[in-house]
């Protein structure tokens, strides 16, 4: 077991341009489960593969127990993968798949059978040794890929999309079931996918990346409460986050013609930088649905998604009734385009009039140049 540390890591795959991953600084505790989480070619697989010592690191180091990994091939780093393919062998049996690693590795042969037993128990898979890959389910499949990398009691577990060949009900078993094993084993885990609903559910910690540059590191309910900045902020939450530009009033800030008083900490900050226009956030579970000629904003349904426990109504927001009338539906993404979550069998339906009204104190606040929070 052990800790790894990034610092200010870098990976420049073509001399002279944009780093892949952009001075990385991670401090991964030991025994964590760490989620690396970002947008295609922001560069999570790349910082899991310098940490395997599958790319070099051009700056910076990166460091397991202390240790520098520059310069080390990945065979003396004590880590094990697991990626999306599983690359089990078709011609071996699963218990000769899981044992392999250890062959590899010169542990004798009743040695092997042991921890590969102990796996096989750990992982429901006692009772299919003998079969061949292919007569497993994908599940299945996913779970002998595991074993592989426990048989070895590495200090370290790296995990490169590993669920992405499953389906939809699949994926969220196994993520419940990945989840729980690194908890009870305690081996310190980094994990990379895309999905940031699995990076919220299995990571003790997640990193957001966006462009090879880490946006903030922090743990799933902070992400969502304090979004750094205005891009953690529309990429964690599903459905995302409503993003407004608005420009600022003497009190605070007006939304399609509705004053949005804002603290007197806000406003000096503001101030003080003398920004003309902010960044405004909302999630989708901070407004009140009223009806027509209530306080708010009124804002017209243009889609209705009922997801039985909850439902979501996409809608268009205006000043006025009569600015509503002349707004085309569904004209791609808009200052006034709203998302709104509303409790199961909402009953709206799609081109009624509501009325919104925003919670002041779920707004979110960023600075409009650089997005970060204010
Ligand atoms: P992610 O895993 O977040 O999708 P990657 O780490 O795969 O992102 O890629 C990060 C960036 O590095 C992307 O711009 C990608 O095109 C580039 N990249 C990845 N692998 C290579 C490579 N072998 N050679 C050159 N560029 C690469």
């Amino acid at each position: 077991m052990a800790d790894v540390v990034f610092d200010q890591a870098s990976r420049i795959y073509t001399p002279g341009s944009k780093p892949a991953v952009d001075r990385l600084d991670l401090t991964i505790e030991d025994g964590e489960f760490v989620v690396l989480v970002g947008p295609s070619g922001s560069g999570k697989s790349t910082a899991l593969r310098m940490l395997a010592g599958l790319e070099d690191i051009d700056g910076g180091s990166i460091r397991i127990d202390g240790e520098n990994m520059v310069g080390v091939p990945s065979r003396d780093r004590d880590i094990a993968m697991v990626f999306q393919n599983y690359a089990l062998y078709p011609n071996k049996s699963v218990g000769e798949n899981m044992a392999f690693p250890l062959k590899m590795a010169g542990v004798e042969k009743s040695a092997r059978a042991q921890k590969v037993k102990e796996a096989a128990e750990i992982l429901g898979l006692t009772d299919y040794l003998d079969r061949r890959p292919k007569a497993l389910s994908g599940g299945q499949r996913q779970r002998v890929a595991m074993g592989r990398a426990i048989v070895r009691e590495p200090r370290v577990f790296l995990m490169d999309e590993p669920l992405s060949n499953l389906d939809a009900k699949m994926r969220v078993s196994t993520r419940t079931e990945i989840a729980s094993l690194q908890r009870r084993l305690g081996v310190t885990t980094v994990y990379v996918t895309h999905d940031q609903v699995e990076a919220m559910t299995m990571g003790d910690r997640v990193a957001l990346l966006a462009d090879g540059k880490l946006q903030q590191f922090a743990t799933p309910a902070d992400l969502y409460d304090r979004p750094q900045n205005a891009f953690v902020a529309g990429f964690i939450g599903s459905p995302a986050m409503n993003l407004f530009t608005l420009p600022v009033t003497e009190r605070g800030t007006t939304l399609a013609g509705y004053e949005i008083a804002l603290p007197h900490e806000v406003r000096s900050t503001i101030e003080a930088q003398q920004l003309t226009t902010v960044i405004v956030g909302l999630r989708p579970d901070r407004w009140t649905v009223g009806a027509p000629g209530s306080d708010g904003i009124p804002a017209r349904v243009d889609v209705v998604e009922e997801l039985g426990s909850d439902a979501y109504l996409h809608g268009t927001l205006a000043a006025s009734s009569a600015d509503l009338a002349e707004t085309a539906v569904l004209n791609g993404s808009r200052e006034d385009a709203v998302v709104v979550r509303t409790g199961g069998r909402a009953g709206a339906r799609r081109g009624d009039r509501i009325v919104l009204t925003p919670a002041v104190e779920g707004l979110h606040l960023f600075h409009p140049d650089t997005g970060e929070r204010l």
